[in-house]
């Protein structure tokens, strides 16, 4: 029988993979046999050995997504360089922290603009080319604050949970063009973006209590759900969001 999750002769573009969560799914797609392309602002280069020592394809796209413009052109280039586009994922994101009372219009738009206008129209970019190439798989990075309020992060919530209701609405769309459209919302990982949260011995000592694996998500933690979602392993899964968060939502 042949792998279901087998990613060979598929191209993958993740947003923001140079770092962090997004760095541990491009290295996990290219296991299961995806090229890479990775779209950002800084170097990724780290990927790119990375990708490229596991005998995969590596492109790089360079990419503002505070401005969500520069999509249609992101999605072009990795077409033009790699090939085509079959698998995208949604990573680039940012925080910005502050109690709502004093919340700027500032920490409100560039944190919508990256993690859901500009990921809605890598979406609507990607999707126009999937469907004439007969369909594709869409994950976007969703968050525990997709389920929950959090605290001081009025932004970073409202976009994470507009992220989940997008992903279903797509899902919707696109399903029956043959494009998966699903979320993974990690839980607690330890990356640039929970730097704040790490180093504050409270709200650590307060995070880790809580998650039952009793540990900070790592990065590889992500591969797996990464590869499934991406594969024809989840040809019928469409517009979920799947935790990978050591037990957080189950306590
Ligand atoms: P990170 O800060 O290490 O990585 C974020 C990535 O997004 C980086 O590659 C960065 O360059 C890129 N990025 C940010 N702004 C960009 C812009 N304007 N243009 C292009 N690229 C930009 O953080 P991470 O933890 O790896 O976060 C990755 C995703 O996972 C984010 O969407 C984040 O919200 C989400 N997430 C993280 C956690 C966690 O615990 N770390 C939990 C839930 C969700």
């Amino acid at each position: 029988m042949s792998n279901p999750f087998n990613l060979e002769g598929k191209v993958a573009l993740v947003t923001g993979g140079n770092t962090g969560l997004g760095q541990g799914m491009a290295v996990a797609l290219a296991e299961a046999g995806a090229d890479i392309v990775v779209a950002g602002r800084s170097s990724a280069a780290d990927t790119g050995k990375a990708v490229e020592a596991l005998g995969r394809r590596f492109f790089e796209v360079k990419a503002d997504f505070s401005d969500p413009s520069c999509v249609d052109g992101v999605v072009a280039e990795t077409v033009e360089k790699a090939g085509s586009i079959d698998i995208l994922v949604n990573n680039a994101g940012i925080i910005r922290r502050n109690d709502a009372i004093d919340f700027t219009e500032d920490d409100w738009d560039s944190v919508m603009d990256v993690n859901i206008k500009s990921a809605f129209f890598l979406c609507q970019a990607a999707a126009k080319r999937m469907i004439p190439a007969g369909g594709g798989k869409i994950i976007n990075i969703a968050s525990m604050l997709s389920f929950q309020g959090g605290i001081r992060v009025a932004s970073y919530t409202s976009s994470k949970s507009a992220i989940a209701g997008l992903t279903k609405l797509l899902a919707n769309e696109w399903a029956a063009k043959g494009i998966n459209v699903n979320a993974i919302a990690p839980g607690y990982f330890a990356t640039n973006n929970t730097a704040a949260l790490q180093a504050d011995e409270d709200r650590n000592k307060q995070i880790l209590e809580r998650i039952p694996a009793g540990r900070w998500g790592d990065p590889k933690d992500l591969g797996g759900a990464a590869v499934f979602l991406a594969s024809s392993a989840a040809d019928y899964v469409q517009g979920t969001v799947l935790a990978v968060d050591g037990g957080w939502l189950a306590r």
